[in-house]
């Protein structure tokens, strides 16, 4: 067993503490990870407030993690003690089911092993995330982490870039496409420059004026703001694909208008509401909307091999540990340029 120490939410809506435990032994096919940077993605906010209704406590969340490999077990070929290393999502899954074979363990029929909020396939033993000095997982759930580009960066990919590239990818994003970006944090920043990045003609709806250079500096060819009456007009029936990042209640009837025929809205935020939009507003132009969950470990390191390739890293504010507080607070006033990033060094004092 390894001593870890982390910072946990003690219980729903309480701020983060210091919070100390143990990992298991590294099995013969597991790597064990000194965590080097973890980002803070707003589905951890979601789940420490317990947003989502199904949050077990103690939780320490994190789920954008990379590393160094510190030892592996005796079974692993894939990586040695030294090496990078990244954990995304989950940390397991049923590896028999459908979507399982078909490398979309995200979808596991049986349940992914979510990183943290979640349990080991044994069903009990909680799982706690990247918010940590350290991680041990199976060597089938961990990615192969070029060191090519800066580690800070490279850690909110795990999360807040595949589920972006992921849909994009899946719906073949490209040339010959407007496709717009609602919402411009952690997975918008990362949803522009993806779509930029396979040819798309991108615009940013974002409803924060201040981030209109940024978005240009990341790929947008347009801007909206999406309290502006007269552009939104503009582009009623207009986009083929809208990627929807929003992580809060809004109105979506209002964007599934500015879908062109045959137009789909992915979604990937996740606010709690229900989701509401009127038939007639699908129906009157054969409009479609989708989810999307991040992605499979294959097409995760697909995405790790492409950012590398082409040079694509978050852009991030590190902080230390004890920040985690008022980072969530500036997350929910927009205020995030644009993913938080903590330092596990700060943890290691
Ligand atoms: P984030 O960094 O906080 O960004 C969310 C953005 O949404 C904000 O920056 C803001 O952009 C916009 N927004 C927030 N409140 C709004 C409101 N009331 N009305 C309109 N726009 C608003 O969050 P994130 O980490 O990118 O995560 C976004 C959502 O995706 C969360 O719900 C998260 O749980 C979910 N998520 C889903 C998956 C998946 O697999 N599907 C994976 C990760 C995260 P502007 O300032 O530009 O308006
Ligand atoms: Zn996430
Ligand atoms: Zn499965």
């Amino acid at each position: 067993m390894t001593a870890v120490n982390a910072y946990a939410a003690p219980k729903a809506k309480s701020p983060l503490a210091p919070f100390a435990f143990e990992r298991r032994e590294v099995g013969e096919n597991d790597v064990q990870i000194d965590i080097l940077y973890c980002g803070v993605c707003h589905s951890d906010l979601h789940q420490v407030r317990d947003e989502w209704g199904k949050s077990i406590f103690p939780m320490v969340p994190g789920h954008e993690i990379v590393g160094r490999v510190t030892s592996v077990g005796n079974k692993v070929k894939k990586f040695k003690a030294g090496d990078l290393a990244g954990v995304g999502c989950f940390v397991d899954s049923c590896r028999v089911c459908s979507n399982c074979m078909a490398g979309l363990e995200q979808y596991c029929d049986n349940g992914m092993s979510g990183t943290y909020n979640s349990y080991e396939r044994d069903g009990k033993t909680p799982t706690y995330g990247g918010y940590s000095t350290n991680i041990v997982v199976d060597v089938n759930y961990v990615l192969t982490i070029a060191d090519k580009l800066p580690l800070a960066g490279v850690a909110p990919l795990l999360c807040a870039g595949i589920t972006t590239y992921s849909p994009l990818r899946y719906t073949r994003v490209g040339k010959g496409h407007k496709v717009a970006v609602l919402g411009l944090g952690g997975l918008g920043h990362m949803a522009v420059k993806f779509a930029a990045s396979f040819g798309a003609e991108v615009t940013m709806l974002s409803s924060s004026k201040s981030k209109e250079v940024d978005a240009k500096k990341l790929g947008a060819h347009h801007f909206i703001l999406t309290s502006d009456e007269g552009k939104m007009k503009g582009v009623r029936n207009h986009f083929d694909f809208i990627l929807n990042t929003v992580s809060a209640p809004h109105n979506y009837t209002a964007y599934v208008n500015l879908l062109r025929t045959n137009g789909t809205m992915i979604v990937v935020g996740a606010p709690s509401d229900p989701l509401a939009v009127p038939a007639v507003n699908l129906i009157a132009k054969r409009r479609s909307i989708m989810g999307s969950l991040i992605g499979g470990i294959a097409e995760t390191q697909e995405m790790l091999d492409y950012c590398a390739q082409h040079a694509i890293v978050s852009d991030v504010e590190v902080i230390d540990m004890p920040y985690i507080n008022t980072a969530y607070e500036r997350m929910l006033k927009n205020d995030v340029k644009y993913r938080f990033v903590i330092d596990l060094a700060s943890l290691k004092k």
